[in-house]
């Protein structure tokens, strides 16, 4: 369905190298499966992989506790001051001057914060990995248990950051990351236990939908929980109509009789 893919989304739409997602939810072994195969009739899905690591790591850390509208310019700021030269990025902010880089990624909020970790990080990655290839070689090609453990060592990266370098930096099957749109939406529609943390979700739907498929369903349900599924009005609070995957959700935590809508883990 072409023509449902919203000109502003996470896939980057066509010119961002979205296309369209074809998947048949009649074929579909799990639910979790069914709905990302649904997912797939309002989508795109996008290329997975490809991205620098180091760069991956540094846009997610931008994007901690901010929205993309804040981090985005604070990335574009970062690369223009430091990815324009022609040494590589992880020696160009291994020596950085904290301040400075500070300044320049004013606008993503917490600067001072992710300003030292980006040069540490940096620094770190340097020191094990050599520079930005060693690093792309490590993220792509080792076993992604030790990758994951790896990156879950580093200061200011968690679960959501480690999968999200794998992901789009290493393009590895199999990895679903669960930001809060994907933690709220699967335990609504009861894809997971309604107290599961972002780790279960994880276990869940990764155990659920077949590896080629999750970093669509990532993506994919990300968009729906901006358009559909949203945090405080579900599309189905006022009309069941609204929401085109109703059929498939059990609404945890959310009562359109009432109006009243709380955290699936407040119903357990
Ligand atoms: S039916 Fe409501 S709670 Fe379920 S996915 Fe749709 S908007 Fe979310």
């Amino acid at each position: 369905m072409t023509d449902r893919e919203p000109t502003k989304n996470i896939s980057g739409g066509e010119s961002g190298g979205g296309s369209e997602a074809r998947f048949d939810p009649a074929t579909a072994g799990t639910r979790a499966e069914a709905v990302v195969d649904r997912l797939g009739e309002l989508y795109w899905t996008k290329t997975y992989g490809g991205q620098d690591a180091f760069e991956c790591l540094v846009r997610t850390i931008l994007s901690q506790n901010t929205s993309d509208t804040a981090s985005q310019p604070a990335h574009d700021a970062l690369m223009e001051t430091y990815g324009s030269t022609d040494s590589d990025l992880v020696d160009a902010l291994a020596d950085a001057d904290q301040g400075t880089l500070a300044e320049t990624i004013q606008s993503a909020g917490l600067y001072n914060q992710k300003s030292e970790r980006i040069v540490a990080l940096a620094g770190e990655i340097r020191e094990e990995f050599g520079g930005e290839a060693g690093f792309d070689a490590f993220v792509r090609d080792d076993d992604p248990d030790v990758v994951r453990d790896r990156l879950l060592e580093m200061n200011g990266v968690g679960p959501k950051t480690a999968d999200c370098v794998l992901l789009f930096a290493g393009g590895r099957g199999g990895v679903f990351p669960v930001d809060t749109h994907v933690h709220r939406i699967a335990r609504r529609m009861g894809l997971a236990p309604p107290d599961a943390d972002h780790e279960t979700v994880r276990e869940y739907i990764e155990r659920d939908v077949p590896a080629e498929k999750c970093g669509f369903g990532h993506t994919a349900m990300i968009q729906f929980g901006r358009e559909y599924c949203k945090a405080r009005k579900p599309a189905c609070l006022d009309d069941p109509e609204a929401c085109p995957l109703a059929d498939c959700c059990d609404q945890v935590g959310v009562y359109p009789a009432s109006g009243a809508v709380v955290d699936p883990a407040d119903t357990a």
